[in-house]
């Protein structure tokens, strides 16, 4: 049984009109992202993930890539090239280099970022065990989002069964976004012309149930467009992120069926603020990603559990500590909601709202909801033990950065 992937290869070979004039003498992925090429950063994912060699296809000005990439040492990866027309079509370039593929090999656009998790990934497709699986973005915050309409729809078995280019279909819960596992079969499903990949063999595995859908709420950025490349240049900047839950981290935590319900209430745990304020020398955003069921029991309102918010801040402030955003979760277990941890809906909330990615982040809380929220998430977490105070974790984390 397959375990892991080895190969990634890159469709790099287009001519990126539409990044026009910066695509005139630079291929569209070598496009300069805070400084750095784009593939810079895709090829530094995908190291991350266990990716020992990388196949690029190429097309446009190949030598850019090739000479910047070389043998690929430089980059702790081995680079294998297969160069084709300008002109060539996704299918055909995948097609061309099937002397150099794998058996299964993980595909991406050389124009597309998201934060893949290729272990969970693989995982999933092997549950799967079809010749194809691609990664979807569920797009909950609503149709349009980055002016992307769903174009993909994954039932409850996590296959694939409606891929509409159009995006006309209204029955449709997500946008491919690539990041594919292929079984190299694949290619045997592959006319002889000139064909487009996404056009020709996505519709051709649908049918044939062939393909499954993994999904994800981690944003993707795309650098097609002026507008998409700055933002993409807005979330790949790198950043210092720390999310801390707040009962047991950062305060006292309550009696157990109990809340902090006024301010009289609330006290800092020992070593928290000195915690907070070496985060905030150092340049961390610090949030805070907190359970308040006590709203939802009517135990205390929502504004008074503000109230606590502004006069912990206030308190704060006076360390010169300043928390980013607090988010919240009023609600009860069974309402179903989507932000209570366990479930990770706050964590994408923030990342979502203030650009970053959750796999740079860190998350520190103090129980087994916290743990799996943050897994849920892909943020690297830690569970303070019993005892066990914020400044020691925050000074080890410090330290090992
Ligand atoms: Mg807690």
């Amino acid at each position: 049984m397959l375990s892991t992937i080895r190969q990634a290869v890159i469709l790099a070979g287009g001519e990126g009109l539409r990044l026009r004039p910066l695509t005139n003498r630079v291929p569209k992925p070598m496009v300069a992202v805070n400084d750095r090429p784009f593939l810079e950063y895709l090829v530094e994912l995908l190291k991350d993930n266990g990716i020992t060699e990388v196949v690029f296809l190429l097309g446009y000005l190949p030598e850019k890539i090739t000479g910047h990439f070389g043998d690929g040492s430089k980059f702790g990866i081995e680079a294998k090239y297969s160069t084709g027309k300008v002109s060539d079509k996704t299918g055909t370039r995948i097609r061309n280099a099937g002397q150099q593929l794998d058996g299964t090999f993980l595909l991406l656009y050389g124009d597309n970022y998201y934060p893949l998790n290729l272990k969970k990934m693989l995982a999933f497709c092997i549950e799967h065990d079809t010749l194809a699986s691609t990664t979807v973005y569920t797009n909950r915050d609503g149709k349009g989002e980055y002016g992307t309409e769903n174009n993909i729809y994954v039932d409850v078995d996590g296959h694939v069964v409606k891929y509409d280019k159009g995006r006309k279909d209204p029955k449709l819960n997500g946008v491919d976004i690539g990041f594919f596992i292929v079984n190299k079969k694949v290619l045997e499903l592959m006319p002889d012309s000139d064909f487009s990949f996404e056009e020709e063999i996505l519709p051709l595995l649908v049918k044939k149930r062939q393909l499954a859908g993994y999904q994800t709420r981690h944003r993707y950025h795309y650098i097609t467009t002026l507008a998409s490349l700055k933002s993409t240049e807005k979330y790949l900047q790198p950043k210092k992120i720390i999310l801390l839950d707040r009962d047991g981290v950062i305060n006292r935590k309550p009696a157990e069926g109990d809340y902090i319900k006024n301010w009289g209430e609330f006290s800092f745990l020992p070593g928290a603020i000195e915690a907070l304020r070496l985060l905030t020398e150092k340049g961390y955003d610090i949030f805070v990603i907190t359970n308040q069921r006590g709203v939802a029991r009517g135990l205390m309102s929502i504004n008074a559990l503000e109230s606590i918010h502004r006069k912990m801040k206030t308190e704060l402030a006076k360390h010169g500590i300043d928390i980013k955003q607090i988010y919240y979760c009023p609600h009860g277990e069974d309402e179903g909601c989507d932000c209570r941890k366990p479930k990770p809906g706050m964590l994408f909330q923030a990342a979502s709202e203030h650009d970053f990615n959750l796999t740079k982040a860190v998350f520190i809380g103090d129980d087994e909801r916290d743990r799996q929220a943050g897994e849920a998430a892909d943020c690297p977490t830690t569970i303070l033990s019993p005892g066990e105070d914020l400044v020691s974790v925050v000074k080890a984390l410090l330290k090992s950065r």
